[in-house]
């Protein structure tokens, strides 16, 4: 089969490489599409180094239809799409003792840790896969992980139906939480970024949005005006590095100085960097900060939605491209991240009609 191969860092090849065999308990996938993780990005340029190692097959989201199944396997047959719930926790842990599997201390993705889904094919055991109604595009299923995501830090933070929300960062993570809040509350959701083009696209493809651009204008002082005084009900911070505006406070710190009393400040941005928070602000308003890692079991969640159109995954979808192609998505998402959200790469082999189940 061929597979995109991370043969050195900056560098993808299209490779000839073994088809993966179908063990015992697993299920062999032919992928259909890939997409492209910020996560990825880091990878891609080596910043995930010594954790990752070339030559790898990057790759934890990506949709995959059924293709064989393993000895042992019940519940899957031929043609079963599913989508592929990348995690492996250790179970032994405290924190998996306590059933808090993301936080697992020795947390494995595929596709970060093994090889991943950027190949033809690739065999999973069955226990890691979520069954996909057929009429859900493969490019959905392919979102199903990150959607999860947003999802699980919107129930992470508790959004309320009628909730005020405020999204700092529209990137990858901030546009699915904002997809996954609208399953929620149809009240105002504000956006703040950087990117102009990035907040046209949340503006645009959702009711009752307010996009503040953190270049031209103050969001703190902004959104007190917008809300009366009385901040929002939810902040998440999703921009996930510290490269402040100058003359502004840090994401996180506008977050805590936007929430209402008794509100919720929710961090899913991965930085490196000390963001300083003023705990005072904090406290005076016996706000709560909760953090998110990656998703719990969300993938139902977010089957279902998706299932009963709630959710807008075409939004997320600027470009297509195929498997073999790889190198030049990874080059375009880093020469303009502002009208990117989502590369993603079909692995269906070139010049083949097209397998849709
Ligand atoms: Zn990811
Ligand atoms: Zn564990």
């Amino acid at each position: 089969m061929k597979a995109s191969v991370l043969t050195s860092y900056n560098k993808l090849e299209w490779l000839e490489v073994p088809k993966p065999v179908c063990k015992p308990g697993e299920v062999l996938l032919q992928v259909g599409y890939g997409s492209i993780c910020g996560s990825d990005q880091h990878i891609f340029k080596g910043e995930f180094h010594p954790r990752t190692k070339t030559p790898m097959i990057m790759g934890h989201e990506f949709s995959g239809t059924v293709v064989e199944v393993g000895k042992g396997v019940e519940g899957w047959a031929l043609g079963d799409k599913a989508a592929p719930d990348p995690i492996i926790w250790c179970g032994a842990c405290p924190a998996c003792k306590k059933g808090h599997y993301t936080a697992c201390t020795s947390l494995k993705l595929i596709g970060i840790d093994s090889d991943g889904g950027f190949a033809e094919y690739i065999s999973l055991p069955a226990s890691m896969l979520y069954k996909v109604p057929g009429h859900i595009p493969d490019e959905h299923v392919a979102l199903i992980e990150v959607l999860a995501i947003g999802c699980h830090a919107k129930n992470r933070a508790g959004v309320k139906e009628g909730d005020t929300v405020v999204i700092w960062g529209t990137g990858k993570v901030g546009m699915c939480v904002l997809d996954a809040v609208r399953t929620v509350t149809s009240n105002t959701v504000y956006v703040v970024d950087v990117l102009a083009p990035r907040l046209d696209i949340a503006r645009n493809n959702h009711e009752n949005v307010v996009a503040i651009d953190a270049t031209k204008e103050d969001p703190v002082e902004r959104l007190k005006r917008e809300t009366g005084g009385r901040g929002v009900d939810v902040a998440f911070e999703a921009v996930g590095h510290a490269m402040e505006v100058e003359g502004l406070v840090n994401p996180v710190r506008g977050c805590v100085q936007v929430v209402c009393g008794g509100g919720t400040v929710c961090v899913l941005g991965l930085g490196n960097e000390p963001a300083p928070v003023v705990f005072k602000e904090l406290i005076w308003k016996e706000a709560r900060i909760v953090s998110s890692r990656v998703s719990h079991g969300e993938f139902a969640e977010v089957i279902d939605h998706l299932t009963h159109g709630r959710l807008h995954p075409d939004v997320l979808i600027t470009q297509k491209m195929h498997g073999s192609q790889a190198q030049q998505a990874f080059e375009l998402l880093e020469a303009h991240p502002e009208e990117n959200i989502k590369v993603m790469l079909e692995f269906r082999s070139l010049g083949v009609e097209k397998m849709r189940s």
